[in-house]
């Protein structure tokens, strides 16, 4: 005993219901706890190491920059910055990147850039921002505001005003909002992750961009989870037809170390002037080589192994006993469980060695490490699997 949980229990602020494990270290898609128990991470920390643990590209890369160069703030240049922005412009053919350290951060600048573009190109009335039901922005006022799921509004009243939420698939139901609400952007998961592993129709997705070209407002793609290979493709956009005007990303893009991006595209990259928006930490030199080097490896050869894995995935869990249904795209897939709850199967399935997510809609979120190696991917479905089938009634 430790009694590390003890101290963050009595120091932490408790803001988080964690699992009963404190993880000490790990390499690649294995970790351990601090008595020796090895997990496999099939949640790699939320989205976020996309190469595992203490991954050895994105540490050397790490670790030369911090040689050079920890921090300078933005009121110099440096390389890293500039050589990820430009990289992460060549892929998404999005024009500008504005750096920070979070995913509420990304969405807070799109809102912004949104709202800059709205008064100017529409009018000073066009300030609503859409977003879908049971969608997850982020934890700060403006973005639990812009987050459609009613038990994140309640505690923090007031919230920013002009937000307002449609059902996802429904253009009809967007189209009755953009009658109501002078709107400056309609802004969406592609796959909504905390709140259900909710694919988004690839219709719906051009349909609103069809709206757009009726109704002026601005596309805001919040490709936080789904961004950087996670859903078999560099940006989850790219499985359809729609450049976005606005993609936000963070959790996987940094590799571990905290970033976040907020891409412009043609009709608002030159929204923003030197003093309208800002970050201490933004574009980190040492995040953004790591970053870098992530990126560098999303090739077409690796995303073809990603949705290897994913279909050998969804195979493998397809009626099989206690799963009533599967969702998601590419490395994010989302489990219903016919009986009991996604948070006791978790539980359950922790204690078989396997590190498991929960989603909205009673689902258990898996999202694996890119590159987790196919012999301990299939160990972890067997103890999912296993868990499952134990719950069937
Ligand atoms: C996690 C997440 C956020 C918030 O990101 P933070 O880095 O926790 O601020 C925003 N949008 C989506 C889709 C997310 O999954």
């Amino acid at each position: 005993m430790s009694g590390i949980k003890e101290l963050d229990q009595c120091y932490v602020a408790s803001t988080y219901g964690r699992f009963p494990a404190v993880l000490k270290e790990g390499k690649g898609s294995e970790v351990f706890d601090e008595d020796g128990k090895r997990y496999i991470d099939m949640g790699s920390g939320i989205g976020v190491n996309l190469f595992g643990y203490s991954d050895e590209v994105w540490k050397q890369a790490v670790v030369e920059q911090l040689n050079a160069l920890q921090h300078t703030s933005n009121l110099y240049y440096t390389g890293p910055c500039a050589k990820l922005a430009e990289q992460l412009c060549r892929r998404t053919g999005l024009k500008k990147v504005f750096f920070c350290n979070s995913g509420a951060e990304a969405n807070e600048c799109a809102i912004k850039a949104a709202r800059r573009y709205a008064e100017i190109n529409l009018g000073p009335e066009y300030t609503t921002i859409i977003t879908l039901n049971n969608s997850f922005h982020g934890r700060t006022l403006t973005t639990l505001a812009a987050t459609g799921q009613a038990k994140f509004h309640e505690l923090f009243q007031p919230l920013t005003p002009g937000f307002v939420h449609a059902d996802a698939n429904d253009l009809e139901g967007l189209e009755v909002l953009l009658k109501a609400y002078p709107t400056a952007a309609v802004m969406i998961e592609c796959v909504q992750g905390e709140g259900g592993v909710n694919v988004l129709e690839t219709s719906y997705i051009e349909g609103i961009t069809k709206l757009a070209e009726t109704y002026g407002f601005l596309l805001i793609d919040d490709e936080v989870q789904t961004g950087n290979g996670r859903t078999g493709k560099l940006f989850a956009y790219m499985h359809t037809d729609v450049v976005p005007d606005i993609v936000t990303t963070a959790k996987g893009l940094g590799g571990g170390l905290p970033i976040g991006a907020c891409m412009l595209g043609g009709k608002v990259q030159d929204i923003f002037h030197p003093g309208d928006n800002g970050s201490t930490f933004g574009g980190n030199p040492a995040v953004c080589a790591g970053a870098l080097a992530n990126l560098n490896r999303l090739d077409e050869a690796f995303l073809e192994e990603v949705n290897r894995k994913s279909a050998h995935i969804f195979e493998r869990l397809s009626n099989q006993p206690g799963i009533r249904s599967l969702s998601g795209k590419g490395l994010m897939i989302g489990i219903e469980p016919e009986q009991g709850t996604a948070a006791s199967l978790a539980q359950k399935i922790l204690e078989g060695g396997v590190l498991v997510l929960t989603a909205g809609g009673n689902k258990v979120r898996l999202l694996p490490p890119l590159n987790i190696p196919d012999e301990l991917l299939d160990e972890a479905l067997d103890v999912i699997l296993q868990a499952f089938a134990s719950q069937k009634g």
